[in-house]
């Protein structure tokens, strides 16, 4: 059975899990696979799947291997709109689908660089990795923390790690948020960043966990 097809349906499977739905004739339906019923046969010879009364659930291998499957999706999701700065749903959406846009042993490394983002553009859930239990940041030139910017650059806000969720509502409340532009004006005593017409102090700590790419 086609490797792709199979990938499809178990990706499908695990939205509609995340919707809370279950049944099978709603799965039948939701696919857009002529030979849905050849798939199903297959997902439950592969161990994939188990179904009784008319449910689908995911086996302990199943769950796994779909895991995997959206994790990597959502994550080069994030990698064409935050990186590449491509915003536009249908391309990002067939540009995901090219097998694979991001490779299995990619995945925790990109994940790495881009922050380990808890969710797609969309707002969906990106299943967490090791990487992300580990929860250590390295990154790449192309994005660099906002720290090790240098004085009078311009960037774009990448993302930010905020090692405690409410200093990003206070970020926001300030206007620092990804996809800001800035100018770092100063380094100390403290930061100082430009965003439009305002300036904004903040402290180092804060500078490490806002990541910049360079505008020219
Ligand atoms: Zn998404
Ligand atoms: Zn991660």
């Amino acid at each position: 059975m086609d490797k792709e097809r199979i990938d499809e349906a178990l990706e499908l499977l695990w939205l509609l899990n995340e919707e809370n739905h279950h049944d099978l004739n709603r799965f039948r339906l939701s696919s857009e696979d002529d030979g849905i019923d050849s798939i199903i046969i297959a997902l439950k010879e592969g161990g994939l799947v188990d179904i009784s009364n008319e449910i689908i659930r995911f086996t302990e291998k199943g769950r796994t291997q779909a895991k995997t499957l959206i994790r990597r999706l959502r994550l080069a999701e994030r990698l064409f709109t935050d990186v590449f700065e491509m915003n536009d749903d249908t391309v990002i959406a067939d540009a995901c689908k090219m097998e694979h846009i991001l490779s299995e042993e990619l995945t925790d490394s990109v994940c790495t660089f881009l922050g380990h983002p808890q969710t797609c553009p969309h707002g969906k859930p990106i299943p967490r990795g090791e990487c992300c239990k580990r929860y250590k940041v390295d990154v790449e030139p192309v994005v660099t923390r906002l720290s090790e910017f240098e004085v009078g650059s311009k960037g774009k806000i990448t993302f930010i790690v905020p090692t405690r969720q409410s200093r990003l509502s206070k970020l926001n409340s300030l206007g620092i948020t990804a996809g800001s532009v800035i100018r770092l004006l100063q380094r100390n005593p403290s930061y100082v960043i430009q965003i439009d017409e305002t300036t904004v102090a903040i402290d180092s700590e804060i500078a490490k966990e806002i990541y910049v790419k360079k505008a020219f």
